[in-house]
């Protein structure tokens, strides 16, 4: 699945997520992580972390995307100052 054209992939295992809600967030939603940029859309926290469904391996969540701007790596760096 990919929002705007991005590509969504592994990193590990090159399995691309098909836009459904696979992951959880420790508040109990469940959502496609990838329609968020992995941001729970329940209580706001961002997961910089994304377990990849099939290989149940854990990559950064920006590593996912083939072709990520630089800028949308700084929110994933602004998030850490919320705590
Ligand atoms: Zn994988
Ligand atoms: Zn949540």
């Amino acid at each position: 699945m990919t929002n705007n054209g991005e590509k969504i992939r592994c990193p590990k295992c090159e399995w691309e997520p098909d836009g459904k809600a696979y992951w959880q967030c420790h508040c109990g939603c469940r959502w496609n992580t990838f329609d968020t940029y992995g941001q729970c859309p329940s209580c706001r926290y961002v997961h910089i972390h994304t377990q990849c469904i099939e290989c149940s391996e854990w990559s950064p969540h920006a590593a996912w995307y083939v072709d990520l701007p630089k800028l949308k790596i700084t929110f994933v760096q602004t998030e850490k100052a919320e705590g």
